[in-house]
């Protein structure tokens, strides 16, 4: 059972979403619906995350071993703040991981705020103990991180020292392409010893309730090519992670479930469903999936085209991809790429899982497209500057644009529309709602 929440903060999110305060209620009850908010955090604004709501993009932030300038990283938290993002997670691993968190938590606000401790537990371990870090050291990181206001955590519990052994010894290509999951397994295999989250998993638990913060279980064996996509190892985590997320339901700690990774796009809807059925409808945080291994310089747009998909069929909360990844650590334009092309993959599959109520917007620009209002349209745009831009590249003052010129469609049909009654919002949305009814 989720924290007493503040019954304003239950009506914000409520009307946000366009569903009821009892509906949010039965969904945080049972797990389905998570809503961030670390004890600590002076403000954070809402977001609830789960079935029957609009799904979410995260941005992941973070300077790397051998990139560290956090001007760059303050600067794309606030680009993913400005153009809509609903969390941020920081990725740091390279210069002082302490001092980067608090101020990106800064920068970050008012969003929910996200970490991988592993790799602060990992790069601080090393250096003091060598590869022999206590167990409870990683423990600790946690803990340190949730006085910090950290939201939600990736903790990478669902792979065993088995699950670890076999993936090195196993057949795959790329035995593990998770940061943070490869650190564990190294740690687990060099000290013969099983996952520290594991171990610890009950501290663990009433660290996380103690803050109210979510745990989000990682997905270490989560396939790095689409030819790893849905092998033994995949899975095998992802039951080991459907039984802890509902252990953590059961004793009041809020959770959600990462999962893949690189799939071909037949398999995306399968992994949706077998997440949601193995967990009982735990909120599912995924990455991509990117469905194509080759599309290098565009994987923002590799990954969109199954992040629209698993949105449509239920996924949750959609990491971004950037243009560099696989390349290089993203500047501060490729993040807003990156966003905007997530942002537009969750709300196409919301478009699908939530109908009409998700189609708002595209009522709007159909409208103002139809009327060629210019102005609207570029208001409505994902990025209004960009849009402004490509109108305005070779003349900005036609009625219509530069694509047809005087042989636009609108401008050819303008005395017939005129005589047409207006078309309204409600109109094209009760559309949508009767071309869903077939498909449904
Ligand atoms: S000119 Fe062509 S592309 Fe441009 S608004 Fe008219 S019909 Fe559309």
């Amino acid at each position: 059972m989720h924290r007493n929440v503040d019954e304003s903060v239950l009506k914000d999110v409520a009307k946000f979403e366009g569903v009821d305060v009892e509906f949010l209620l039965r969904g945080l009850s049972s797990g389905r619906i998570i809503l961030f908010g670390n004890v600590k955090r002076s403000f954070v604004k809402p977001v609830a995350i789960g079935e029957g709501l609009f799904t979410k993009v995260n941005v992941n932030i973070g300077t790397s071993g051998t990139v560290v300038d956090l001007g760059m990283e303050v600067k794309k938290a606030r680009v993913a703040v400005d153009f809509g993002a609903d969390t941020i997670m920081d990725l740091s691993t390279g210069g002082n991981l302490d001092e980067i968190r608090r101020t990106l938590i800064e920068a970050s606000k008012p969003l929910p705020f996200g970490t991988v401790p592993t790799y602060q537990a990992w790069i601080e371990g090393v250096a003091r103990f060598g590869t022999a870090i206590p167990s409870d050291y990683f423990i600790s990181v946690v803990e340190r991180q949730l006085r910090d206001g950290v939201d939600f955590m990736t903790i990478h519990a669902g792979v065993s020292r088995e699950l670890a052994l076999k993936a090195v010894r196993g057949s795959r290509l790329m035995p593990s392409v998770s940061r943070g999951g490869t650190m564990l397994a190294v740690w687990m295999l060099e000290n013969a010893s099983e996952n520290p989250y594991l171990k610890h998993w009950d501290y663990l638990l009433e660290l996380f309730r103690e803050y109210n913060a979510v745990i989000s279980l990682g997905d270490a064996l989560r396939p790095g090519t689409i030819f790893d996509a849905h092998d033994e190892l995949q899975i095998a985590e992802l039951v080991n992670n459907a039984r802890l997320a509902r252990d953590a339901i059961s004793k009041g700690v809020q959770v959600m479930i990462e999962g893949p990774g690189h799939m071909t796009m037949d398999r995306v809807v399968a992994d949706i469903k077998l997440e949601k059925s193995l967990s009982g409808g735990v909120p599912y945080y995924v990455l991509g999936p990117l469905v194509t291994d080759a599309a290098v310089g565009y994987d923002h747009i590799a990954t969109a085209i199954g992040a629209a998909i698993a949105a449509a069929a239920g996924a949750d909360l959609i990491c971004y991809l950037t243009p560099s990844e696989h390349l290089s650590l993203p500047n501060v334009e490729q993040v807003k790429e990156g966003l905007i092309a997530a942002k537009i993959a969750a709300h196409a599959g919301d478009l699908v899982k939530l109908g009409p109520r998700a189609a708002k917007s595209d009522a709007e620009i159909s409208i103002a497209r139809a009327k060629l209002d210019w102005s609207k349209q570029i208001e409505l745009a994902p990025d209004p500057g960009r849009a402004l831009a490509m109108r305005t590249q070779f003349e900005g003052n036609l009625k219509s644009c530069t694509m047809c010129g005087q042989y636009c469609v609108f401008l050819l049909l303008e005395k017939y529309l005129k005589s047409r009654k207006e078309t309204t919002l409600n109109e094209l949305m009760n559309k949508l709602e009767v071309s869903r009814s077939y498909v449904l």
